[in-house]
């Protein structure tokens, strides 16, 4: 735990067994971490799979924190809530997963070690993460990446649809 609060963005991602639910859950549980406060989330999303298509339709956000944990602290934290809700890793890459969550950006940070690349190195080609990180944080300056801005005019943001409340 650090003294100073840092603010950092969390993608949530699910499409098995109630997605919509699952990143529900998973927003709740964001908001009980140590230290942490959950300052904003996003919509849910509906979009389609990203790597094989025979599986179900993604449901996505991303969720704005305040936190005390340091950055390698809060992925433990966030690998715990992926465990706790009953993700099976080892399992094939890109398929089907009832919760995923990653850690985006952490302040102003640039990390590169064994197990943690932050910025998340697939923010910048990803809609499903930049439609929803842009809704709540639309002037955010991504460090290393840019300006969200502009990452979203490299995207197709158009199989990224808003959920409405009562999904
Ligand atoms: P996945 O859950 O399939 O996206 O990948 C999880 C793996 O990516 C774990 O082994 C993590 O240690 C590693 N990883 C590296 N950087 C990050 C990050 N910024 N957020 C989440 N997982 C990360």
């Amino acid at each position: 735990m650090s003294s100073q609060p840092e603010l950092a963005y969390v993608g949530l991602g699910s499409n098995l067994d109630h997605p919509v639910a699952q990143v529900r859950g998973a927003l709740e549980a964001l908001a009980d971490l140590p230290g942490t406060r959950l300052v904003a989330a996003s919509r849910l999303y509906r979009n389609p799979p990203m790597g094989p298509q025979d599986q179900p339709d993604y449901v996505n956000a991303v969720a704005a924190l305040s936190t005390h944990l340091e950055a390698g602290e809060l992925l433990a934290e966030l690998q715990v809530i992926e465990r706790a809700r009953g993700r099976v890793r080892g399992a094939e890459r890109w398929g089907p997963r009832r919760i995923d969550l990653d850690l985006l950006v952490y302040g102003e940070l640039r990390i590169e070690r064994s197990g943690l690349s932050v910025p998340h190195p697939g923010i910048a080609v990803r809609a499903f993460v930049l439609v929803p990180l842009a809704e709540i944080a639309p002037s955010l300056e991504i460090p290393t990446l840019g300006p969200i801005g502009r990452l979203l005019e490299g995207v197709d943001p158009s199989a990224v649809v808003a959920i409405s409340d009562d999904a």
